[in-house]
């Protein structure tokens, strides 16, 4: 097992998280997939509002490779298909039925997989909906079922600790995880692990498959961080990666022949009391989720990771890939003589307050403390960047329509992490432009081809 050290990041110093207590949360009259999330896909719609269908149906495939199906959460009937600006199809909601009916895909054993080809195999993950779960670097695009990566990364764990812990998902899980693994390596010469930290007793059936140890802080463990740190030819940037979780469900859906809805998700409403692993389902709405609990209009609900993720609203719905769910105040924060004060309780990590040199954890709000100034040169945004990428001058380049530029700086090593964004103190939203730049370069690159 190799040890990758990743020096630059940031340590997570926000209060509220998810313990390893899990909850149940499955009580949902409606679920979605939600489309406008899933990255490059063109949707070629194959229902129509009324229809019913089961759990596992096909609901869309994507126009570039309508091989690759995208299946729906629930069963019962297509309610509503909701439709963004420029008619770009946003969510496709399912009325539940009180008794969901399942599609059923022939079942794998072992002595099958292991004498499937590699193409049929693509193809069946293709079918069942599990495709869109393997995504392929450096665009974080779904990964292109005709290339042939040099490696498949698995990441178990994250340097976020709002995520989902892997030993309370894989825990009872170890078959199918397994089972998983063995699948990807049908694709894959190579297949490495990456567990974050050190794996904790009872899960020692991993000790011999786990490839990578990463320590460091986040976003130690991205998939594109370690590729970065660790890659020796150019052929290594368009790997393949996956989700420890992803994979379990990879596994069930081969082994069992049913198409795998239960997740994992890292809830915290920044309380300790109601931080806690939930066990859900794939595109249920988010406000059941919180059933139960008081969560105010001044609150702002946050999909997908702090840093990284979206915000959105109460009657969304929980994404194909997404597992962390925070609730942060959006109240006010303004302070009386703001400027006197130390800054003791404001999550920073600028020097010039005094939160930076301690280590306990603070309330996190969406609050900016300022408006967006010039760059002043500080440096903060290089010094935090886990892939050595200079954020303000890329984003000068970006500006300046100079992407060969951009390129030059490492703009497809980008991770799309926010920690740049996070620490400027000019507030400049350096990671959305970075982000945006990528998807725009994707796209012409697609174009050409
Ligand atoms: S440029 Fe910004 S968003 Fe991209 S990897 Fe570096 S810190 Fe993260
Ligand atoms: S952190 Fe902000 S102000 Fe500082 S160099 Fe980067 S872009 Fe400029």
């Amino acid at each position: 097992m190799k040890t990758v050290r990743i020096k630059k990041g940031w340590r997570f110093k926000i209060a509220g998280r998810p313990t390893d207590q899990q909850e149940i949360r499955l009580a949902s009259q409606t679920v979605a997939l939600v489309v406008d999330k899933l990255p490059f896909v063109k949707p070629l719609l194959l229902v129509k509002e009324g229809d019913s269908v089961n759990i596992g149906s096909s609901l869309f495939s994507d126009k570039k490779n309508p091989d690759i199906k995208f299946l729906s959460p629930g069963g019962g009937r297509v309610s509503a298909i909701h439709y963004g600006p420029r008619r770009v199809i946003e969510e496709i909601v399912i009325s539940l039925d009180k008794s969901e009916n399942q599609e059923t895909f022939d079942a794998f054993t072992e002595k099958a997989l292991d004498h499937t080809s590699r193409d049929s195999l693509i193809a069946g993950l293709m079918t069942r909906g599990m495709w869109p779960l393997i995504r392929q670097l450096p665009f974080r695009s779904i990964a292109d079922p005709k290339s042939q990566p040099s490696a498949i990364w698995i990441s178990l764990g994250s340097a976020d600790p709002f995520q989902p812990l892997s030993q309370v998902y894989l825990k009872g899980q170890e078959e199918f995880f397994t089972f998983g693994v063995r699948a990807l390596s049908r694709m894959s010469d190579r297949i490495n692990i990456c567990w974050y930290g050190d794996i904790p007793p009872g899960f020692d059936f991993l000790n011999e498959s786990v490839t990578h140890r990463i320590t460091g802080e986040y976003p130690a463990t991205d998939p594109g961080v370690v590729l970065y740190h660790t890659k020796t030819t150019p052929a290594e940037n368009q790997d393949w990666y996956i989700n420890g979780q992803d994979v379990i469900g990879i596994g069930k859906c081969l082994k069992t022949g049913v198409y795998p809805v239960d997740r994992i998700v890292a809830f915290s409403d920044g309380t300790p009391e109601n931080s806690r692993h939930l066990k859900t389902r794939t595109g249920i709405r988010l406000q059941d989720l919180a059933a139960g609990l008081s969560i105010g209009p001044d609150k702002q609900w946050i999909v997908g990771g702090i840093l990284s993720g979206d915000a959105t609203a109460s009657d969304k719905y929980l994404d194909l890939n997404q597992t962390s769910i925070m609730i942060v105040d959006v109240s006010p924060q303004s302070e009386m003589f703001g400027f006197l004060r130390p800054g003791l309780h404001r999550l920073s990590r600028s020097r010039t307050l005094i939160s930076t040199f301690s280590s306990a954890l603070l309330p996190v709000n969406t609050d900016m403390h300022g408006e967006i100034r010039p760059c002043i040169n500080c440096g903060y945004c290089a010094s935090v960047c886990p892939v050595d990428i200079l954020p303000q001058f890329t984003c000068k380049s970006l500006w300046a329509d100079e992407i060969e530029e951009a390129l030059a700086y490492g703009l497809l090593d980008c991770v799309e992490c926010g920690l740049c964004s996070f620490v400027c103190p000019s507030k400049i939203e350096l990671a959305e432009c970075l982000k945006d730049a990528r998807k725009h370069y994707h796209k012409e690159l697609n174009q050409v081809a």
